[in-house]
């Protein structure tokens, strides 16, 4: 099972880069872009919050063509919680995508299912695009455990999610132990995983939602977790930080999709 979809690349900054060094790296990769377009992939950059202002400035008076996303938000709409931000406040800052229940946030900061799936409904309600982790750790896959696993993370998080805002949701698997270790998954794993998730959003009517994958994904590993691993893109952490190799992943992407790799 595959799709036709538009590739979608996503780079998650994490805790890395002060709001000089993003502006930096965003005004790299638009000079790039301009250099070599990539008109065959949507590309989307995720700085810490206090970047994003300064990121979106330079994406809109530099016409860069990518969407900027927050690496998290509250699920409140405001009110008394220290530390956090809101859909609304996002907004207001031109953002339009939202990581949810990436794995460093469920394990290290108690994102549990619950506060994953309220923290979608929010998303989507506030129309933002959703980028829905999931994805199982080693001693998961050691038990062959996984597709329950992955399965159980998409019912809870998707279940009572009104039809309508469905269509906003993109799906990211990552498995941990690939996170930012340099294991990467086989094609294998990585396809029968795709195809898996495929089947699970059928259930939900969301056959044409774009399947992602994650963890140590490199311009050498990118093009065949494409093309043999069926996926629709990816969400790139480690090499996302360098303009280079952060578009050379992108490239990749396009050019799988307009057929030239
Ligand atoms: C991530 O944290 O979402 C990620 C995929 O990181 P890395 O690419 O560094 O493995």
């Amino acid at each position: 099972m595959s799709t036709t979809n538009r590739p979608l690349v996503i780079g998650n900054w994490k805790m890395n880069l002060d709001f000089v060094e993003s502006v930096h790296l965003a005004q790299q990769i638009g000079v790039m872009l301009k250099v070599k377009p990539t008109e065959h992939a949507d590309v989307v950059l995720v700085p810490p919050f206090v970047d994003i202002r300064s990121v979106t400035s330079v994406v809109t008076s530099e016409r860069v063509p990518v969407a900027v996303g927050a690496q998290h938000v509250n699920a409140h709409d405001n009110g008394a919680h220290t530390g956090e931000v809101s859909t609304s406040m996002l907004k207001r800052l031109g953002v339009e995508w939202v990581l949810v229940g990436h794995s460093e946030r469920r394990s290290m900061y108690a994102m549990n299912d619950a506060v994953v799936a309220a923290t979608l409904r929010a998303s989507t309600k506030s129309t933002l695009h959703a980028v829905l982790c999931v994805g199982e750790d080693g001693l998961v896959r050691d038990d062959a455990d996984q597709e329950a696993f992955v399965e159980a993370q998409l019912e809870s998080a998707l279940h009572g999610l009104d039809e309508s805002l469905r269509p906003l949701v993109t799906v990211a698997y990552e498995p941990i132990w690939a996170i930012g270790t340099g294991v990467t998954a086989t094609l294998e794993e990585v396809s029968a995983m795709t195809n898996f998730i495929r089947r699970v959003l059928t259930r939900f009517s969301m056959p044409a939602s774009r399947v992602l994958y994650g963890g140590s994904v490199n311009a050498e590993n990118a093009a065949s977790l494409m093309g043999e691993g069926g996926v629709d893109g990816f969400l790139v952490g480690g090499a996302s930080l360098k303009a280079e190799s952060f578009l050379a992943i992108v490239r990749a992407a396009n050019d799988c999709y307009a057929g030239k790799r």
